[in-house]
């Protein structure tokens, strides 16, 4: 059939938006997507050629894993010629790894691929998905000039679009469950949906490359005011160790404790990479600004700037699946790749 309205793929791997009680535990879990759409008859007044696939087996993004990422980019990629945006309904837990880790993987973006979800299934009465998912399909079919307004990897919960790879959860309870506290809101939807432009990426010319390797050869070091010397050490020497994110305190500093500069040190002499990335919500890294974080600096851990930690982990596990010399990885941490940090 043709049609000039936007084509769009909704993809659905799982999460809240379409799951059902089970009527013997009481838990969620999800449910077969045809019930998804029976659910939303409103999809079928939209001025889009909508068409749907879902995972065969739907998960709690709870198990989300970066061999699922590869499985929902290559449904993407399949697609990619055919459709003129992509919205993936996906789990609000882990949504904010899943779409960092999207935008690393697709190098020259020039398609909207939108993430959404609920906090309340879409078969319940005050849901939010209903809405959630209404306009997530209007912002990835949203052209201007014949071209994508979004052409990014974005989050779209509660009234507002982030950059994905800048958006966390920060709320279990609420609707308004996501924040991008260091880079604006990309779009707000009142009566309008008012898109904020200058904020955009804009879309490429350039070829489109899907990347598929993942290493999580990855530590998570989360610093607190007396860790243990003897756990501390134990981890950071753990053999098989490729990288080590540690989160800091404040603009990225650390207790100054001889022992624990020393198993920085002997990790990095071992070829491991250090990125450093704060606890803090919002701010970023700045080495050197105190004592407490100019060793870190001077025995060559990587700067993390404004990153959220989804996006810090995903490109970790990115570039260590390319296999790069170390310094390159380091190098390209520290650089701008998909809109993830602002260079100060
Ligand atoms: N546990 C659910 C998930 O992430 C929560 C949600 O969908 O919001 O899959």
């Amino acid at each position: 059939m043709s049609t000039l309205k936007p084509s769009i793929l909704l993809i659905y791997t799982g999460g809240t938006i379409g799951m059902m009680q089970d009527p013997k535990t009481g838990a969620l879990k999800p449910f077969n997507f045809k019930h998804l759409t029976k659910q939303v008859p409103e999809l079928h007044r939209l001025d889009v050629q909508l068409d749907s696939v879902s995972f065969s087996k739907p998960i709690d993004s709870s198990n989300m894993h970066p061999r699922i990422w590869i499985e929902l980019a290559e449904i993407i990629e399949k697609n990619y010629a055919k459709y003129a945006g992509f919205v993936v309904l996906h789990g609000s837990d882990t949504m904010a790894y899943s779409a960092s880790a999207l935008s690393f993987m697709f190098e020259n973006l020039a398609k909207p691929i939108i993430f959404t979800g609920s906090q309340l299934p879409i078969g319940i009465i005050r849901t939010d998905g209903k809405e959630n998912l209404i306009t997530a399909i209007e912002i990835a079919a949203a052209r201007y000039q014949g071209k994508p307004v979004v052409p990014e990897v974005a989050v779209y919960f509660e009234y507002e679009l982030y950059r994905g790879n800048r958006t966390l959860k920060y709320n279990s309870a609420h609707f308004d469950a996501f924040k991008s506290p260091n880079y604006a809101v990309l779009a707000e939807a009142g009566v309008k949906i008012e898109y904020n432009t200058a904020a955009i990426q804009k879309d490429s010319a350039k070829k489109l490359i899907v990347h598929k390797q993942w290493d999580n050869d990855i530590l998570v070091l989360f610093l607190f005011p007396g860790i243990s010397k003897k756990i501390t050490q134990h981890m950071l020497a753990t053999p098989g160790i490729k990288a080590i994110l540690i989160q800091t305190f404040g603009s990225g500093n650390a207790l100054t404790d001889k022992w624990f500069i020393d198993a920085l040190q002997q990790a990095i002499q071992r070829g491991v990479i250090i990125l450093n990335i704060t606890q803090c919500l919002e701010g970023r890294v700045i080495q050197g600004k105190y004592e407490t974080s100019s060793m870190l600096e001077k025995i060559g851990v990587c700067g993390g700037a404004d990153m959220t930690m989804e996006a810090a982990l995903t490109k970790l596990m990115f570039l260590l699946g390319k296999k790069l010399p170390a310094e390159k990885v380091k190098q390209l941490l520290m650089q701008n790749l998909r809109g993830e940090l602002t260079i100060s």
